[in-house]
């Protein structure tokens, strides 16, 4: 790992995006999913599953009160995933262990969204949340509602399952992102202090334990960064490294021997500087790959930045969907083994997409990395917009690329493959992470160091970074042309990404490629466009993924494209793409040339040649799918 090419992203505060592509989602996020999201939280949508969250945070401030004051409170079971009115007292915490983080979520969002616009009822709102959840801070600093409200004795007791670091992380997320929205410190404090009981509580001669969903790693860090407190990197660092070592601390705790050693599905099976295999349960994997390479970079440490590498390879050239898609099974949420990635049976939770553009993110600030950044560019366009309706008012948990709504309905292995998308969920992870990824999108455009400024996605914007100020006019999504516009404070390098679906491009200056960027030598206020070709094409699988053999994926840019039922009759199955097709655009949509097969009801019969008749086969973008309500959809088609 060169040091000195480690680079930063730029602030949100000093990036204004302009694009009118990506205007249309954060503007989506800001008027409807936040406030949509505020009133799910306070359950107060009709006949959407209930959050409990803000209910939970009242009863925990209740409970903090009467323990300030010295009263007796009551203690119930702290001992499930999940409460309801049906197993728990109705004092008692309700909704799933982690329930407080979409809360955290939605203010994490909502502070990113102020960034880009401010919005004073909005910060009100979010004001008056903070101020409940800080009112339910315990005075030693710790901060999780199940074990305030339910049993104060049994914290820390079960960090396999019970995510009170999980949420930890989440408050520490908002904390700084509202704090270096509003400059205010309220919630900052608040996760400090829940930060430092943290650091006190876990380390060499103190509890050898580390979440069970990992995430604390990471904010740790953005609280260090913010602080410069080491104790926030040290214990960071600690969680990264206790991980995995035997014997396993979750068995200690519960005085168990190892019998099954399958701690694959919190990444706990060895020490994560030996993994080189993305595995698990996919969130908490990213999660915990995001953390180590921010520790990786703070602490110099090459073996970790190493391990990064190689599970970042392993994810893109063998457990990734075309889509972006990761984590391709149900069972247990999880990354499976490669080249496993079936288009019906698919997982691709919205959130693992999200997290492995986080730990793309800082993967591309130790060092520029073109296939990681056509990676997150590919998660990015399509399985990340895909989980968010056209009106913003409904989400897809699971992405699959094939779906068939009778099989949702009638067949329990496919029930996760939902034919349209929910309007919220009980276990809400996904919605409030789309908010806060899509509102802080400027973030993951650039990174700059002393001498160079890379841009990795194109999204048009107005910036000022340490080196220069950049304007970006992007139709990008449209038609992959940009015009960026840069006055540089001092002789800089400008490093562009040149996309992994472009056969051809075209720059108006000189440059040098070099791993996949352009690089152009900037002295004084410079004007350069460029054009990535932008021709849909058909896109092969490997033919080690058994599903997609004799099939076909049209892609045009970054988007990957699919066909409805709603377009092409039912049966998408007897559709054949012809491989001379000519495409048209039809506004978003493609038409291409090919065959539909006629049914055949027998269920076996002597093979002959199929009947087939010429048809249009229309085709939109996948994150498009869904939108009229429930039908077939499919991504690969046969050739
Ligand atoms: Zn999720």
């Amino acid at each position: 790992m060169k040091s000195q090419s480690f680079s930063k992203h730029i602030e949100l505060n000093k990036i204004k995006i302009t694009d009118p592509f990506w205007l249309s989602k954060t503007e989506l996020v800001r008027k409807e999913v936040i406030p949509y999201q505020y009133e799910a939280l306070h359950d107060r949508i009709d006949g959407a599953d209930k959050s409990y969250a803000i209910e939970n945070f009242a009863k925990a401030s209740k409970t903090a009160e009467a323990l300030k004051k010295g009263e007796t409170v009551p203690v119930y079971p702290a001992d499930k995933w999940c409460y309801d009115d049906n197993n728990a007292h109705p004092d008692a915490f309700h909704g799933w262990v982690f329930q407080d983080s979409d809360v955290y979520k939605w203010l994490e969002a909502v502070a990113y969204s102020l960034s880009n616009q401010p919005d004073s009822e909005l910060e009100e709102k979010a004001d008056k949340i903070i101020d409940l959840v800080c009112s339910a801070q315990l005075e030693n600093g710790y901060l999780d509602t199940l074990y305030i409200i339910n049993n104060r004795d049994e914290v820390f007791s079960n960090l396999q399952d019970y995510h009170e670091l999980y949420c930890f992380g989440h408050l520490a997320e908002a904390a700084v992102a509202y704090y270096e929205a509003t400059g205010k410190r309220k919630l900052l404090n608040a996760a400090c202090r829940f930060a430092d009981l943290i650091c006190n509580t876990f380390g060499e001669d103190k509890i050898k334990g580390y979440g069970g969903h990992e995430i604390a790693e990471m904010a740790l860090v953005k609280l260090f960064d913010i602080t410069d407190k080491t104790e926030y990197l040290k214990t960071a660092e600690f969680f990264i490294n206790e991980r995995g070592k035997k014997p396993y601390y979750y068995d200690v705790v519960r005085g168990r021997k190892t019998v099954n050693d399958n701690y694959h599905y919190n990444q706990a099976h060895c020490e994560p500087r030996n993994q080189h295999e993305a595995v698990g349960h996919a969130v908490r994997g990213v999660y915990l790959y995001s953390g180590m390479a921010d520790v990786a970079k703070r602490c110099g440490d090459d073996g970790l930045y190493s391990a990064c590498k190689n599970i970042a390879e392993n994810i893109i050239n063998k457990k990734m969907y075309i889509t972006g898609g990761i984590g391709s099974t149900a069972d247990g949420e999880a990354f499976s083994f490669d080249y496993d990635l079936p288009n019906d049976l698919a997982y691709a939770e919205t959130c693992a997409s999200i997290g492995f553009i986080f730990f793309a993110r800082r993967m591309l600030e130790i060092e520029p990395n073109a296939a990681i950044a056509s990676a997150a560019e590919r998660a990015l366009y399509n399985t990340v917009l895909s989980g968010m309706a056209a009106d913003g008012k409904s989400f897809f948990y699971a992405n699959p690329l094939e779906v068939l709504p009778e099989a949702s309905h009638k067949d329990s292995r496919k029930r996760h493959a939902k034919p349209i998308r929910q309007k919220w969920f009980g276990c809400a992870c996904c919605p409030p992470n789309l908010a806060r990824l899509i509102s802080s999108i400027g973030e993951y455009c650039f990174t700059e160091n002393s001498d160079t400024l890379f841009i990795h996605q194109y999204i048009g914007c107005k910036a000022q970074t340490e080196n220069a100020q950049i304007k970006i006019i992007s139709s990008y999504a449209e038609n992959g042309k940009v015009e960026i516009e840069i006055t540089p404070r001092k002789k800089i390098i400008l490093a562009i990404r040149i996309p992994d679906w472009c056969n051809s491009f075209s720059v108006d200056l000189p440059y040098v490629i070099k791993n996949g960027y352009a690089y152009f030598e900037i002295s004084k206020k410079t004007i350069l466009r460029a054009e990535f070709e932008m021709k849909p094409k058909l896109i092969k699988c490997s033919n080690l993924v058994r599903e997609n053999a004799g099939k076909v994926a049209v892609m045009r840019g970054p988007f990957v494209y699919c066909a409805e039922e709603a377009d092409n009759g039912k049966n998408l199955q007897l559709l054949r793409i012809s491989k001379n097709t000519a495409f048209v655009c039809d506004g978003n949509a493609l038409i291409a040339d090919g065959f539909r097969e006629k049914e055949d009801s027998s269920l076996y019969s002597e093979w002959s040649e199929a009947e087939e008749t010429d048809v249009k086969i229309k085709l939109i973008p996948y994150y498009q799918w869904g939108n009229r309500g429930e039908n077939e959809m499919s991504v690969y088609i046969r050739i």
